[in-house]
């Protein structure tokens, strides 16, 4: 983990959020820092995407508060927005475009029109192949649409990126392909909070893993030494947690 100046990017606060009146989080605390890769983890229903809504101002908290990259989604989502990428689980396109013209036109849209090369660049660094940038991407597979939404926040050069559950449905290759991605991001120095039950994927690519229960954090476990994580007893607290929330 590159945590040159511990600088929370994400930034949850004694937040209490939920919907319709029903509170799913109360008192969730959570920092992911620049060049940190953190996964969440929890179980059905436990308020994982509520956490990425709230930081991406789709919900305001009741209580508590929320940064991103000093930004405050509640007062300023547009704000806090320019410094977030999202990849939802299923990446939608513009399936009549292609890759580039896909990257092109959200980039645009971003209000940070393409300098030159810099999407062929960043399509490459994410792993689509040369020829693929030019193809319509109506028929990619889940993890090449992946692909294009990375190079999309590579082209951006956003401090922060939100994963929804970005491996399920990937084959064990793709997921390897996909760590591999994360990891180049991290590299760049961008805060990444990714939402997983893929607890191996999680072990594989995090510095961080917390399990979010009972609508706060739960437990929250470090990256250390050559083996990372004993995922045998990771497995046996996502359990517990899960049973438990
Ligand atoms: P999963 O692993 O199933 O995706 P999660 O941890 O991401 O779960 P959330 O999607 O955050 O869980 O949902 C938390 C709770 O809030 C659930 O009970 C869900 O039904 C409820 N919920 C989520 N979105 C809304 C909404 N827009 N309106 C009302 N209730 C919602």
């Amino acid at each position: 983990m590159t945590q040159a100046s511990n600088q929370a990017v994400l930034e949850a606060v004694a937040v209490t959020a939920g919907h319709g009146g029903k509170a799913i989080l109360h008192g969730l605390d959570l920092r992911v820092h620049r060049g940190e890769v953190y996964a969440l983890l929890g179980a059905n229903g436990a308020g994982k995407t509520t956490t990425l809504s709230l930081f991406l101002g789709f919900i305001a908290p009741s209580a508590g508060h929320l940064r991103v990259n000093g930004a405050d989604p509640v007062a300023n989502p547009a704000s806090a927005r320019r410094h977030l990428a999202y990849i939802p689980e299923n990446v939608a396109l513009y399936e009549h475009l292609s890759a580039r013209e896909n990257v092109a036109y959200l980039l645009d849209l971003a209000g940070q029109p393409e300098l030159d090369g810099t999407i062929d660049a960043a399509l490459l660094a994410a792993g689509l192949a040369p020829a693929a940038h030019g193809q319509r991407v109506g028929r990619f597979s889940k993890g090449m649409r992946q692909k294009v939404a990375i190079a999309l926040a590579l082209a951006r050069e956003v401090p922060a990126l939100l994963l929804d559950e970005p491996t399920s449905g990937l084959d064990p290759q793709a997921t390897a392909e996909f760590n591999r991605l994360l990891g180049v991001l991290r590299g760049r120095g961008v805060a990444i909070l990714m939402v997983t039950h893929d607890l191996l994927s999680a072990a594989d690519v995090a510095d961080r893993i917390g399990f979010i229960g009972g609508g706060r954090l739960a437990e929250e476990v470090a990256a250390t030494g050559p083996e990372r994580f004993d995922v045998r007893a990771l497995h046996r607290r996502y359990a517990t947690v899960e049973a438990a929330s």
